[in-house]
């Protein structure tokens, strides 16, 4: 394409810490548990220190979390690599908020609305870079096409967000092809409106939970993907050739926050589920990397829903980026540790 990237020499796994603003004044500094950026690449919780790439302390704002985490994943996408953003942490801890921001913020897309999360911010940006390319190149020569799906991984099912019907989709794998979900709805889109749309759409279909602490704590794990056609026309012979990169967003369900939930509940056969399948995301993220590119394809992916799903996405010639998403909340300490080693163990 005509777009010039310094993609090539990202690493393929990169892992980012973003501290949530305390909701609660602590009323004697009793309740903060010192989770502290140290440098632009560390974060220290307590006297254990974490090696990232990058930290968004509590006070970095939307416009901060997309230009650490957003924009390489277009300069990527453009550069013809498949790309993604996982979000990981504790229920509460702002995922969800990182990633789409409030419904609210996404439906005024035309203004400039602070709280955007970064997917909206990222087709923004993307559709605005495509449309520049293609009317800079002469006679058209280039021309992109962008389709998305939506999916949730619920109790070990994966279902349509897209079409509420499409339940249990079943995941089928061709030689060459790679991953792909049967009978998944494709949307085409064009501009940010296209995509707002479909994320309203998608997130109301989405399965919540009720926790005292946050009503609308999420209870499966929901996968964003854009595919990006890039078409060249050699004016010469009027031949077409074209390149496919995907951007995936993944915003994971949460681990029960025991220490904020205060009612105590059953394990719930959802919760079972979600452990399980967070569990062997860790597990299968730790293998990754310590294994060579060219093994990468011959891991244990089957054994989830979520982990087989996102094959393609984590393995094979593909650029991650975790944010990790924590509280500096004493009450929270151990969910804040555990995602802390999650990042850790995957880089
Ligand atoms: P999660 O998806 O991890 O369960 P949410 O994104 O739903 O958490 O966040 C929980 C609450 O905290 C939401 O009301 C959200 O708007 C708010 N929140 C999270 N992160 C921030 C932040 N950085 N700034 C302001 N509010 C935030
Ligand atoms: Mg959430």
């Amino acid at each position: 394409a005509a777009v010039a990237a310094p993609a090539d020499n990202e690493p393929s796994v990169k892992v980012v810490v973003r501290v949530r603003p305390t909701v609660s004044r602590p009323v004697d500094g009793k309740d903060l548990w010192f989770v502290r950026k140290t440098a632009p690449e560390s974060v220290a919780v307590g006297e254990r220190s974490f090696a990232v790439d990058g930290v968004l302390d509590d006070r970095a704002s939307q416009a901060d979390a997309f230009d650490l985490v957003g924009l390489p994943m277009i300069e990527n996408a453009l550069a013809g690599f498949n790309t993604s953003l996982v979000c990981y942490g504790q229920s509460g801890t702002g995922k969800t908020y990182t990633m789409w921001g409030p419904l609210g913020a996404m439906v005024d897309s035309g203004s400039d609305h602070a709280d955007r999360g970064v997917v909206p911010r990222v087709f923004q940006n993307l559709f605005s870079r495509i449309q520049r390319v293609q009317e800079s190149s002469p006679e058209k020569q280039t021309s992109y096409q962008c389709r998305c799906s939506f999916l949730e991984v619920h109790n070990e099912q994966i279902n349509d967000l897209l079409e509420s019907s499409q339940r249990d989709l079943q995941i089928r794998e061709n030689a060459g092809n790679g991953i792909h979900v049967e009978n998944v709805t494709d949307e085409y889109v064009s501009t940010v409106d296209d995509i707002n749309q479909l994320l309203m759409k998608g997130l109301s279909n989405r399965k919540i939970g009720t926790t005292s602490m946050n009503l609308k704590s999420s209870r499966s794990h929901v996968i964003f993907t854009c595919v990006i056609e890039a078409w060249s026309k050699s004016s010469a012979n009027g031949f077409s050739s074209s390149r496919t990169s995907r951007i995936t967003f993944v915003d994971l369900a949460g681990p029960e926050n025991d220490e904020l939930d205060g009612a105590k509940k059953h394990r719930t056969k959802e919760e079972r589920h979600l452990k399980k399948s967070l569990s062997r995301l860790g597990k299968l993220v730790n293998i990754l990397s310590e294994t060579p590119e060219s093994l990468k394809d011959d891991l244990p992916y089957e054994q989830s829903r979520l982990t087989h799903v996102l094959k393609d996405t984590l393995g094979g010639n593909s650029r991650v980026t975790f944010l990790c998403s924590i509280s500096s909340e004493h009450r929270c300490r151990s969910g804040t540790l555990s995602t802390l080693r999650f990042g850790e163990r995957a880089k």
